[in-house]
């Protein structure tokens, strides 16, 4: 008799991870895996009191191991790098102790079969590995951004990085054309990633994303939150180099197919939703608001939050901005905002702290996304047809952000150095009625049939999860 699979999931400990891995984790349960989510002691309670619903169910378990991390670090400004460098001491041994059923909860578990892990947890790999089992990573950025971020080395190794001085970020050198990327159309070495614009030969992020997207070469196989006809180039690309590539995106989608609902269980967010944002939107023409947030991690300068918030303000259109407390530099959030805007904005502006944001981006008041481009918010917004004006600041948004405004045709592109009325100009061309702004609304409409297509069964996101529980069986062997 076929034994069940049994999957053990890890997530690098930030909202940014668990929520992607906790969806595939439900993904992977809903065609029949038997499911262990292991998640670090210190968010662990936090998570449970959102997932609920999830622990109660037959086959899904959660277990928890230490980070490692002293109080101290965990206050310190670096902590995330802290927290990295702590996993990778305290978190092996106990991750391959649970693989082999060594620890946690045993009564009735069937043998772990295959670990599956997010970026920036590559030594899970090793507990893999000890355990006997193979390795899935499923890697949270686009495949253009994953390309991009193994590429890093060669753009090492070939001298454009680091930096040479800091002139080097204005002097026009980050528009050096590179086209020897596989897969990759030409793009500027700006667009590659932030990491390029690096000056420290030892710089500490730009290895560890290097080497954590090169070690995703050890795993058995490599899960995208993409589907196929939105990066097919890059997709072949890689396949040449990771011959197991499991595209399931947008996971919103392939939790819509599952469940009949976009949501999965649970996540884990460090911010309250505002419910109220949502009522505001019912109260709104339709296609008429703008949606401006940058996602969990970025921080602007109180320049950078001026000169958007005036922009906002010059457009005269209505628009709700998720301001969650530190997305302005010292710990700020909406208190930060100048003095005078929200009465300049009053009746057509909604500050909340955090929202739903798949259901505002679904809300039919919502016509335009005003966004980092990070990932998720990308695969958010090309899943409700809404198109985007992109202003990237970190790791892979800047490739996310050429493939939404150049190849993908439904976004305009802030230049680096913010300025007020660039923000009014392109939100006014992104919502308003000109030629240009309908072809982008046409374009958001057909990749939204597009991801709703590859998600539905049959379509090429459903087979490769198909595929992929298929290859997870294979360990039971
Ligand atoms: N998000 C949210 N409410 C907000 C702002 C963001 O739920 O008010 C969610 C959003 O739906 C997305 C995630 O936070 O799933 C942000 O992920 P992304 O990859 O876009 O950016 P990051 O936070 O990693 O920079």
């Amino acid at each position: 008799m076929e034994r069940r699979a049994h999957a053990m999931l890890f997530p690098f400990p930030c909202s940014g991870h668990i929520n992607p891995t906790l969806k595939l984790a439900e993904l992977l349960h809903s065609r029949g895996v038997y499911v262990t989510f292991v998640n670090t002691e210190h968010n662990h309670e936090r998570l449970l009191r959102t997932a609920g619903g999830l622990r109660g169910r037959e086959g899904f378990r959660f277990e928890s191991v230490p980070d490692g991390l002293s109080e101290e670090d965990r206050r310190s400004p670096d902590h995330t790098v802290k927290l990295y460098l702590s996993l990778r001491r305290s978190c092996g041994a106990p991750l391959a102790a649970l693989a082999r059923g060594l620890i946690g909860e045993r009564e009735g578990v069937p043998p772990v079969t295959c670990v599956v892990l997010s970026g920036l947890v590559s030594f899970a790999l090793d507990a893999a590995e000890e355990a006997g089992v193979p390795a899935f990573v499923l890697w949270g950025t686009s495949a253009c951004g994953f390309v991009c971020t193994l590429r890093l080395r060669q753009l090492r190794q070939r001298g454009y990085t680091p930096l040479k001085d800091e002139s080097y970020l204005t002097n026009g050198y980050l528009d050096t054309p590179i086209d020897w990327i596989a897969g990759i159309p030409p793009v500027r070495l700006g667009d590659i990633s932030s990491f390029v614009r690096t000056l420290d030969p030892q710089c500490f992020a730009l290895r560890v994303e290097e080497d954590e997207a090169n070690s995703c070469a050890r795993a058995r196989g490599l899960i995208l939150n993409t589907f196929e006809d939105l990066e097919p180039d890059v997709l072949d690309a890689l396949r040449a180099e990771f011959p197991r590539v499991y595209t399931i995106g947008p996971l919103a989608a392939a939790m819509h197919s599952a469940h009949g609902h976009g949501h999965g269980a649970a996540g884990l967010s460090l911010w309250e939703e505002d419910a109220a944002c949502v009522a505001w939107l019912d109260a709104q023409a339709p296609g008429s608001v703008l949606y401006v947030s940058f996602g969990s991690l970025a921080v602007l300068s109180l320049d950078q939050l001026e000169e958007l918030a005036w922009g906002l303000a010059a457009t005269g259109r209505p628009f709700l901005w998720a301001v969650r407390p530190g997305l302005v530099a010292g710990d700020r959030g909406a208190d930060a905002l100048p003095e005078d805007f929200l009465a300049a904005t009053r009746g057509r502006c909604f500050i909340a702290e955090w929202c739903a944001q798949e259901q505002v981006l679904r809300h039919p008041a919502v016509g335009g996304f005003l966004t980092h481009s990070g990932w998720n918010s990308t695969t958010e917004s090309i899943l409700s047809g809404v198109p985007m004006v992109c202003w990237p600041g970190f790791a892979d948004q800047y490739i996310n952000s050429r493939y939404t405004c150049g190849d993908w045709g439904i976004g305009l592109r802030l230049d680096e150095a913010l300025r007020r009325e660039q923000v009014a100009a392109h939100v006014e061309e992104l919502m308003g009625d000109t030629g240009r702004a309908r072809e982008m609304r046409r374009n958001a409409a057909r990749w939204k049939a597009a991801a709703e297509a590859a998600t539905a069964p049959g379509g090429s996101s459903y087979e490769s999860l198909r595929r992929l529980v298929e290859e997870l069986r294979v360990g039971d062997a």
